[in-house]
């Protein structure tokens, strides 16, 4: 317990600027998987976003820390009518906060209104690891927080378990979105169980079809389990959303504004016509 103890008083943000670095290296030095247009700009453009993340955040946290201590003060929530011994509770607490996380996308890519926001991340059309923090922090904070709440309310987990979570969640986040080479070996091992890298690109595919599906961060065995599990060749990918594709729809600015922006989303129908006549 001791070492879990002294893990979650890393502050998330010096993690944050560790793996950016290194990641950014990596991807500078290594084969890359995709051609890159333009890097310092784009990866401006999305610090931006992590900018804009950290000064909400400071407004949400207050608000997730203060709940979820008053749901554990009031024993709310399953793990409350059982004893277990504290190491079984972290472990199925970081699964069920993944879990409840994996619902909470999923009702974000079918509800318009949460697709707005949603889409934000999913507009990057050259990924690196970057992309992570590409996210509208309105989405990011009150949409995702409220999962954390919910999930804390319904199996009574507590705050040293989110503090895990997110400690296991983040180095998944940079290596789904880094743009390096990954053998389809991984997909076959690692990946019955845990998110790879080349599974979460499926789920930035343009093509709808594709979009949907692939929506766990850290084990893929939801999707497994619900349903929604896709694949396709990382080589075939195409990324982005077609809706976003025009440089000036790639700023920090424009992509601020853009849940407020009404704009058709482009299905997997549409682009098959669109590639007929072009
Ligand atoms: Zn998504
Ligand atoms: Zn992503």
């Amino acid at each position: 317990m001791e070492t879990v103890n002294k893990l979650l008083s890393i502050d998330l943000n010096y993690i944050f600027i560790g793996m950016i670095v290194l990641f950014y290296s990596l991807e500078q030095i290594l084969s890359t998987q995709f051609k890159f247009n333009k890097r310092p700009q784009h990866l401006g453009h999305n610090l931006l976003f992590q900018v804009a993340f950290y000064v909400c955040n400071i407004f949400y946290a207050t608000v997730t820390v203060f709940s979820i201590a008053w749901l554990n003060k009031n024993q709310i929530g399953l793990f409350y009518l059982i004893q277990v011994p504290v190491w079984v509770k972290l472990i199925i607490g970081v699964a069920m906060f993944d879990m409840v996380s994996y619902w909470f996308h999923r009702i974000a890519h079918r509800v318009p209104v949460l697709w707005r926001f949603h889409r934000v991340h999913h507009s990057d059309t050259s990924m690196d690891a970057s992309t992570f923090f590409r996210g509208h922090p309105i989405e990011s904070l009150l949409w995702f927080g409220t999962s954390n709440i919910l999930a804390a309310g319904i199996f009574g987990l507590d705050l040293m378990s989110l503090g895990l979570y997110f400690l296991i969640a983040t180095p998944f986040f940079f290596l789904e979105h880094a743009n390096l080479k990954f053998p389809t070996w991984v997909d076959k091992t690692v990946g019955l169980i845990f998110t790879t890298p080349n599974v979460h690109k499926v789920h930035h595919e343009q093509d709808q079809y594709y979009t949907d599906s692939n929506y766990s961060d850290i084990f893929i065995l939801w999707d497994r389990i619900f349903g929604t599990f896709k694949y396709k060749p990382p080589e075939q990918i195409k990324f982005g959303l077609k809706e976003f594709e025009n440089d000036k729809k790639q700023t920090f600015w424009y992509l601020m504004k853009s849940p407020f922006i009404r704009m058709g989303r482009v299905t997997s129908e549409d682009l098959k016509k669109e590639n007929k006549f072009s």
